[in-house]
């Protein structure tokens, strides 16, 4: 399902698109798709002007220029696609959304977990979009003593921590795996073990693994495209993710794929050997 990077590549592709035009006309197909009433929705999107897009941990946010907000969260198969000729409405459209000019966002949604909000000016957004409130920082704007505090008061898995959204904000199972190799971190080390070097190292690793992802386009998954249809292509050269059975690429040894608290993880078992605790 889409993590950061591909959050990252919606937003900036709807960047590229939209600002300064106005929503002429929203079309909702399953009104179940907008959080809260489905007409209140339309009411408030339709003639508004974008202003431009935010993102937050993995929910897109648009601003109005009348100060409300357009939220939107795919959450596992929503796509967002940018249509500038008419395409036929398959059975996973959820929205489409007219804009002067003659093009349209369509929102396409196999699973229908994804949600739409709208945010009226004055509100904040996380008045109104819940699972906002109480959202970790995003990894740039989390800092190495605030990842070692988490840590010190954590018995958890490290890997599974990384899962949590009230510690960092948009990580998931691709770059919790890939970031953790890239520090030599067994992924099921209880995060209280970690020493402050290990920390540091993880710190850079989980920078240096979400802007090659970003640059990469993002991964592609059977449901993520770029608004505009291009396919990321991160997993080529992914290190660990998805590769259970391949050799490890800097030292050969057989990437291992395991279950910790209920999430597959891979991992290379000489890379990121198990240490006795610090304790
Ligand atoms: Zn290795």
């Amino acid at each position: 399902l889409p993590e950061l990077p591909e959050v990252e590549i919606v937003r900036r592709g709807l960047v590229n698109l939209t600002p300064g035009l106005a929503i002429v006309k929203i079309e909702l197909l399953r009104p179940d798709c907008v959080a809260g009433e489905a007409q209140e929705f339309i009411n408030g999107l339709e003639q508004q002007t974008l202003h431009h897009w935010q993102r937050l941990g993995k929910y897109l946010l648009g601003k109005l220029d009348n100060g409300g907000w357009w939220v939107v969260h795919l959450r596992m198969t929503g796509q967002l696609l940018w249509l500038t000729t008419p395409q036929p409405v398959g059975k996973h459209t959820r929205a489409r959304m007219f804009f002067t000019g003659g093009s349209e966002l369509r929102f396409v949604d196999q699973r229908t977990f994804g949600r739409m909000w709208w945010v009226p000016p004055g509100q904040e957004v996380t008045q109104v979009v819940t699972g906002l409130r109480g959202m970790g920082p995003e990894p740039w704007d989390c800092s190495v003593q605030d990842l070692y505090q988490k840590c010190q008061h954590s018995q958890r898995p490290i890997k599974t921590a990384l899962l949590d959204q009230t510690w960092i904000a948009g990580l998931g199972n691709i770059y919790a795996d890939e970031c953790l190799f890239l520090s030599g971190i067994d992924p099921s080390t209880p995060c209280h073990d970690l020493s402050r070097p290990q920390i540091e190292t993880l710190h850079q690793a989980i920078i240096q693994v979400l802007e090659t992802s970003i640059q990469a386009g993002g991964t592609t998954f059977a449901h993520f495209r770029h608004v505009q249809g291009m396919n990321g292509h991160y997993l080529n050269q992914a290190w660990v993710y998805g590769r259970a059975g391949q050799p490890c690429r800097v030292c050969g040894t057989e990437i291992q794929r395991r279950k910790i608290a209920g999430r597959s993880s891979h991992g290379c078992p000489r890379c990121q050997p198990k240490r006795p605790t610090k304790h």
